[in-house]
């Protein structure tokens, strides 16, 4: 059954081993233009219907390191890649992985390519987590342009929706949501191209 964290019960420091379950470069499916997808380990979600299971262990995978932070640093300096895509396992769990690789672009591109990243968390239990003190949830959120929030639920699942898999799942401007303090839409979201798309943006194998 899915679970749902109390406020501060989930925490990267406790939980994440700094692995990760995928890396795909130059993919079309996570978000919008050429994206380079990294796919966190551990996600304690839980969401019945999860298509990526295997990931919900913080131990599966291999481990994040120099060569792979160097690979990806390299494919998201590509001309054609539009930005960086975090996926899980559950990212804002996996926040030393995430940070490290953020921090990265942003010191070697600035706002020039774009970061998406799909949460089991809603937006509103993020602005929790970050009013809570946990600041490596807090830093993740700033770097962020596109958040896709929300467990997936099996009841509302919908194949026709753009880069989600239930109908409670949203994409939101993440630095308008912020400046308001409240969920914002991200314009420009078409539904009914569902082609690829997956549960939780984890592609339907
Ligand atoms: S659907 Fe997403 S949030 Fe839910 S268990 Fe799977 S990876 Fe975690």
């Amino acid at each position: 059954m899915t679970r749902t964290p109390a406020v501060g019960q989930w925490r990267a420091s406790a939980l994440s081993q700094d692995r990760v379950a995928d890396y795909q470069p130059f993919g079309m499916v996570d978000g919008e233009g050429v994206r380079c997808s990294l796919y966190v380990s551990g996600c304690p979600f839980a969401c019945d219907g999860c298509f990526n299971e295997a990931a919900w262990s913080f131990r599966y995978g291999v481990p994040f390191d120099d060569a792979l932070a160097d690979r990806i640093a390299a494919d998201l300096a590509h001309e054609a890649v539009q930005g960086l895509s975090l996926l899980g396992g559950e990212p804002f769990l996996g926040t030393g992985v995430c940070l490290r690789v953020v921090r990265r672009l942003r010191a070697e591109h600035g706002r020039a390519k774009d970061v998406w990243c799909w949460t089991g968390y809603t937006f509103e239990e993020l602005l929790a987590e970050v009013a809570d003190g946990q600041d490596d949830k807090a830093e993740l959120l700033s770097e962020l342009d596109v958040l896709v929030d929300g467990r997936f639920e099996l009841a509302q699942r919908d194949l026709t929706l753009a880069f989600r898999g239930s109908r409670n799942q949203r994409v939101l401007d993440v630095p308008a949501s912020l400046a308001a303090g409240r969920a914002v839409p991200r314009a420009g979201v078409v539904d009914a191209v569902p082609v690829g798309a997956g549960v939780d943006g984890v592609a339907v194998p």
